[in-house]
């Protein structure tokens, strides 16, 4: 039996994460389930799969959780600090699926078990990459990417020599505006851009592919897991989103990574590494599907796409500030305050006032985990404070 945790259960990587544990619960011992607000998914859940605990990031929450698993015997907590303990069950395997840099410290704490981090969480890569591949290295945890472009390159570089490597490629769908004029993305409503045309997702990331800051934080990813100079990461738009990354090597071949788009393979893939074994995703009619598009990405209609280049060169602290910069606007995007291209332009004005401030000197050094929190929040009240500038 393998000691599993799952932290985001009740998420849409958590929900396929669960999917697949309830395939096969003879092999997994559950540990923690961990969620937000969603305290009635995170219950059956925690029933079905007999979890040690169930743990709510949001302490309003706990009565709900107390209340519907009261007589069953799995233990129930809240906040911060309970998702750290949690964290600090041993497990074999840890799947990170928090969403946004609330799920940095629990996956940090969760290397501690000397196991297997299944990463989806991306913000913690392009927050505090070089801090947790520290801690990886510390404490001898294997990170695997879940992210599909991620687990694509890592697919596709088996065996080889990554000094072989001379390029990766990161394909993007374009999302759901891809196709819309440029002169009408200022008019794009929170529903518009919720719709994407492939991927089933939470909200937040889905909106974020439409921006392409969902790419932006991939091509920082790419850097920060495999060491890839940002000069060799390219991003190529792929509408079908069937071809989920390529790699390049020195003697001209590319190598790619086929497969639907279901985040059960990526999860699957992390969940049975070193083998493979069957998982419940289509099998692609390639013959049917009869052709793959590719285009290069538009800097002007996605500008986070060349600030992401700029964040990687300048490294330091620039990796938590575009995150924190990004999230908030998307806040304001959700809450009706800002318009969609507004979000580039106000993580844009955060960075250019960190960039005049900081030379940022070591820019691949470890960041301790308090000066990212601090680079966090300074990001959202700048954030904050660039709404009144940006144009009209
Ligand atoms: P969702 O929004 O669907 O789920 C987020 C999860 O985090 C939920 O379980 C939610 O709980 C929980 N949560 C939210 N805020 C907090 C908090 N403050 N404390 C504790 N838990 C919290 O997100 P996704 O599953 O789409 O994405 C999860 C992560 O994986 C993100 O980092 C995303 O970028 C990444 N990712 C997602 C992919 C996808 O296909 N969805 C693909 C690749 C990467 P609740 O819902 O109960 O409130």
């Amino acid at each position: 039996m393998r000691r599993v945790s799952v932290f985001g259960a009740t998420g849409s990587i958590g929900q396929s994460t669960i999917d697949l544990l309830k395939r096969a619960p003879e092999r997994y011992d559950v540990v923690a389930l961990t969620g937000g607000r969603n305290v009635a998914q995170l219950a059956r859940d925690a029933i079905d799969l007999k979890a040690e605990i169930a743990v709510t990031g949001f302490e309003e929450a706990l009565p709900d959780l107390r209340a519907v698993l009261a007589g069953t015997g799995i233990e129930v907590a809240a906040g911060d600090q309970a998702l750290l303990e949690a964290a600090d069950r041993p497990t074999d395997w840890c799947m990170s699926a928090i969403v946004g840099a609330a799920g940095l410290a629990p996956g940090l704490r969760a290397l501690r078990n000397g196991g297997v981090l299944a990463l989806a969480n991306k913000e913690s890569l392009v927050t505090a990459g070089p801090l947790l591949m520290a801690e990886a290295r510390k404490y001898g945890a294997t990170i695997l990417p879940v992210d599909s472009e991620h687990s694509a390159v890592f697919q596709a570089l088996v065996g080889e020599d990554i000094q072989a490597v001379e390029r990766v490629i990161i394909t993007a769908s374009g999302g759901a505006l891809r196709d819309w004029p440029l002169e009408k993305l200022a008019t794009a409503t929170v529903a518009q851009a919720s719709a994407h045309p492939n991927w089933d997702m939470g909200q937040r990331i889905t909106i974020d592919s439409a921006s392409m800051f969902n790419k932006a934080m991939e091509i920082i990813e790419t850097k920060e897991f495999f060491g890839i100079s940002p000069d060799k990461i390219e991003t190529l738009v792929h509408p079908q989103s069937l071809v989920h990354a390529l790699v390049g090597f020195v003697d001209g071949g590319l190598m790619a990574h086929v497969g639907p788009p279901d985040m059960r393979h990526a999860i699957g893939y992390a969940l049975n590494w070193p083998n493979r074994a069957e998982l419940p995703v289509e099998r692609l009619d390639l013959a049917k599907i009869g052709r793959l598009e590719f285009q290069d990405p538009d800097p002007v209609r996605w500008p986070a796409l060349p600030l992401a280049g700029e964040v990687m060169r300048r490294g330091g602290a620039s990796g938590a500030m575009f995150n924190a910069a990004k999230e908030y606007a998307l806040d304001l995007f959700i809450a009706g305050e800002i318009g969609f291209q507004d979000m580039a332009q106000l993580v844009t004005k955060v960075l250019e006032r960190h960039w005049a401030k900081s030379a940022e000197g070591h820019k691949d050094a470890v960041i301790p985990l308090d000066d990212v929190f601090k680079a966090d929040q300074l990001a959202r009240r700048w954030a904050r404070e660039a709404v009144p500038l940006l144009r009209k």
